[in-house]
């Protein structure tokens, strides 16, 4: 099942009575998080594939743009933000190379040309492998009538951004954990192998107390389909191990630590749920029932949570435990 499969049949079973309405995507407003930090949060629209939320750093030389999202309204009020700072942008860090992430990052260098891209090497390994997969799988779908025409439009704009791929690609490879003097601002900058993706990177802010994650944490659920579980643990791990005040995740509204602490708790107790002999129905439930109280209002999220839970126990189930996708050695 291709990347976006996934969202689509998610999605579907949320919209329920407004699924017949063409739904108008809502531009995404930068809102101040710290002084000098801002988010451009990643909104679920019906029929539309994510876009996982962006975090923007003022720092002497320009702004630091963490993450870039994957639709056009997304990059451009970053692009706004920027112009209404009157500061050009003078990197990117990307968690990692999942569409919802990177896609902006092309119109972000066009933008301002000096830019330079901080990302993991793990980009290499998808553009050669898991990202043409899924144009081959979603293909066949673009002919189906009963494809939305949103998520058509998806699709084929993902096709665009995989067929430009190399474009997506870092200028400073991130191959460990340090910290980094980043347009005159000093982060800490971490990788964790063979986490979410084969290399994720997430940062603290120790001026701020902010941790920004990517998607070493999303809700309603942890996105497994190019996981290595291990890994992903132990780095939430470290992340508990920061002083950080407030947490940015990948997707959804930002965390205390209380609240991280939840949703690494529901994680671990998820992991061990699919190692289990229980059916699959029972974790998906346990998970969404711990993660509750993070859930925002919209009752949606609930089922969204449930559906790929559910999706999630069986496909780490057919293989033991893991994605596919995931090549760290395995521990027994
Ligand atoms: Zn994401």
């Amino acid at each position: 099942m291709a990347w976006w499969r996934i969202f689509s049949f998610v999605l579907a079973m949320g919209s329920g009575a407004i699924a017949s309405v063409a739904a108008k995507p809502v531009p995404p407003v930068p809102v101040l998080v710290a002084k000098g930090v801002w988010t451009v949060s990643g909104g679920i629209t019906p029929d539309r594939q994510p876009d996982g939320n962006s975090v923007i750093f003022d720092a002497p030389g320009g702004l630091i743009v963490f993450d870039t999202g994957r639709h056009v309204w997304h990059r451009n009020a970053i692009l706004a933000l920027a112009r209404e700072e009157g500061k050009p942008i003078a990197a990117i860090i990307n968690s990692h190379w999942h569409l919802d992430h990177v896609s902006g990052n092309p119109a972000l260098r066009a933008a301002f040309p000096h830019l330079r891209v901080y990302a993991s090497a793990a980009i290499d390994g998808a553009l050669a492998g898991f990202l043409p997969d899924s144009v081959r799988q979603s293909e066949p779908y673009l002919n189906d009538p009963a494809l939305p025409a949103a998520t058509r439009d998806d699709i084929r704009a993902d096709m665009a951004t995989i067929a430009n791929g190399p474009a997506l690609r870092p200028d400073m490879t991130v191959i460990g954990s340090h910290s980094l003097r980043i347009a005159g601002r000093q982060l800490m900058v971490r990788l964790a192998a063979n986490a979410a993706t084969a290399g994720d990177v997430w940062l603290y802010d120790g001026k701020t107390r902010i941790v920004v994650t990517g998607d070493l944490v999303t809700l309603p659920a942890p996105f497994l389909d190019t996981a290595c579980p291990e890994g992903w643990q132990r780095a939430l791990a470290r992340i508990t191990a920061t002083p950080f005040r407030t947490l940015i995740p990948g997707h959804g509204p930002p965390m205390t630590p209380p609240q991280f602490a939840l949703y690494r708790h529901s994680f671990d107790a998820f992991i061990a749920c699919v190692g289990s002999s229980e059916p699959k129905t029972v974790c998906a439930a346990a998970w969404t029932e711990q993660v509750r109280p993070l859930l925002g209002d919209d009752p949606v999220d609930g089922k969204r949570a449930q559906g790929m839970a559910t999706y999630y126990v069986e496909m780490l189930r057919a293989n033991r435990g893991r994605s596919k996708y995931c090549a760290a050695p395995a521990h027994h």
